[in-house]
């Protein structure tokens, strides 16, 4: 790490999910703090241990701590990243730099309120506290609450609330671009670890530019469903690792198509259910649905993974995610229904296996949406609604332009026969799951 003179006081910012340098709470909040800023970024080794080796998202965060460290460049100074076990790497950064205060966005995840509880102790019997800012979202859990002060765990009403309580100032910039003078000055200008050296290979996968330019986002309504169509943003990577602020994609688009905007508070809505609700990480939102007796055959997840199902919708589904490490809303419903419903595997199965492969994995999103489709979840469609993967694809996918984009072999022979029968599949779904709730 670059040694500065410890008699000269510095404020950090620390990145974590907000991998820009325009409109960042914190780093516009540290800019204006009075101390030279040191930007830092820790690989934490407790998270990149569980990943494999050609993970796509470490190749999207690296590219964009590159971005960022040639633009602080320009200003002389540069991104201090480091890799490690946080707790040392804490130790590590208090020994070489002389810290007033660290300045970070907050993350409301049960392992980042942990880590964040730990180095804010750490901070103070050091010397040093940790200021932290709402950045990430519009609302933060706890901003929007029913009438007698609990959580909505309804999203209609939760929406309106969101936007009863709007307002444009909500989406005013934090700028940087003007304070960029008070970052820290190095004199040996510090180095980006490789990708190799963190262990990890460049993936094929790459993350797509999002699209919220006003002919695509004007006509969300009616292209959003169709996978073969580019009806929708590309912006859930974005948003998770934080390249664009939510305030800058809510400017751009709700004044165009108020339907996308709520979208984007679908996702602070199962933010704020994780933090109000944090059992759901393991079990079922409802507990009665933690009865439910699932079939869980190891052979037939594989056969989903794969995308090998003989469901077409299915199939094209778990391709597309395999290959690309992005797939399609309504798709992602067919196909997480079809696991849970007709194949009765355990939601946390898919839930982790779509942890492990798509680009904009995010818990609170994964997890609501999984739990959602299950019918376990808050709001959750009603455990007796069974999605028809084949009526799905005939009303989504009509001239199966998606399907043969990722089924070469539909309609040969060579394509696998149905898994399962869909009407014996769905009277065997609901049966169990009738058993599960009579038991309540
Ligand atoms: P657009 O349709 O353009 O929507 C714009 C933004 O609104 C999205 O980027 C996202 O931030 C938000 N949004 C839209 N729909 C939802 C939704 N149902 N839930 C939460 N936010 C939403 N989204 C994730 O970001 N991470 C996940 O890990 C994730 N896992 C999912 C798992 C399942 C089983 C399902 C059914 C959905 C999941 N989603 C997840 C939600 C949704 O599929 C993606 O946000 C969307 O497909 C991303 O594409 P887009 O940015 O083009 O979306």
């Amino acid at each position: 790490m670059s040694q500065t003179n410890m008699s000269s006081k510095v404020n950090i910012h620390w990145f974590r999910r907000d991998l820009r340098l325009e409109d960042n709470t914190a780093l516009s909040q540290a800019l204006q703090s009075g101390n030279p800023v040191i930007c830092i970024f820790i690989f934490d080794r407790a998270i990149l241990d569980e990943l494999a080796a050609d993970d796509a998202r470490v190749g999207f965060i690296h590219e964009r701590l590159t971005a960022m460290h040639e633009e602080l460049k320009q200003h002389g100074s540069g991104l201090v990243v480091l890799h490690g076990q946080a707790p040392e790497m804490w130790e590590k950064v208090m020994r070489s730099y002389d810290v007033e205060t660290v300045f970070t966005n907050r993350d409301y995840e049960p392992y980042a309120l942990t880590r964040d509880k730990e180095v804010t102790d750490f901070l103070e019997k050091n010397g040093a506290t940790l200021q932290t800012f709402k950045d990430q979202v519009i609302f933060e859990p706890g901003d929007v609450l029913k009438a007698d002060g609990t959580p909505y765990t309804v999203y209609t009403p939760y929406s309106k609330k969101c936007i009863e309580h709007f307002d444009d100032s909500m989406l005013q910039a934090a700028p940087s671009a003007a304070h960029l003078d008070k970052l820290h000055q190095f004199s040996t200008e510090p180095t980006l670890p490789t990708l190799k050296s963190l262990g990890f290979n460049q993936s094929e996968i790459t993350v797509r530019p999002y699209s919220i330019a006003e002919p695509r986002i004007a006509k969300y309504d009616q292209s959003r469903d169709f996978p073969a169509m580019e009806g929708t943003s590309d912006l859930s990577p974005h948003l998770r690792f934080g390249s664009i602020s939510v305030r800058q994609a809510m400017k751009e688009t709700y004044q165009v198509n108020h339907t996308f905007a709520k979208e984007l508070f679908w996702r602070e809505f199962f933010m704020q259910i994780l933090f109000h609700f944090p059992h759901v990480v393991k079990n079922s939102f409802r507990a009665k649905y933690d009865r439910i007796v699932w079939r869980n055959d190891e052979k037939e997840f594989k056969r989903w993974c794969a995308g090998q199902t003989g469901y077409p919708m299915v199939d094209a589904g778990m391709r597309e995610l395999n290959e690309t490490g992005y797939m399609h809303n309504r798709v992602r419903m067919v196909v997480a229904s079809f696991l849970c419903k007709h194949l009765l595997i355990d939601w946390r199965w898919g839930e982790a296996y779509f942890a492990e492969k798509l680009l904009d994995f995010e818990l609170a999103s994964n997890n609501g949406n999984w739990q959602w489709a299950a019918g376990t979840g808050c709001d959750a469609a009603p455990y007796f609604r069974v999605f028809n993967p084949t009526s799905q694809m005939d009303k989504f996918d009509k001239a199966r332009v998606y399907i043969k984009k990722w089924i070469p072999e539909f309609d040969t022979d060579k394509y696998a026969e149905p898994m399962v029968e869909h009407k014996m599949a769905r009277e065997r779904a609901l049966a169990t799951y009738k058993e599960a709730l009579a038991m309540a």
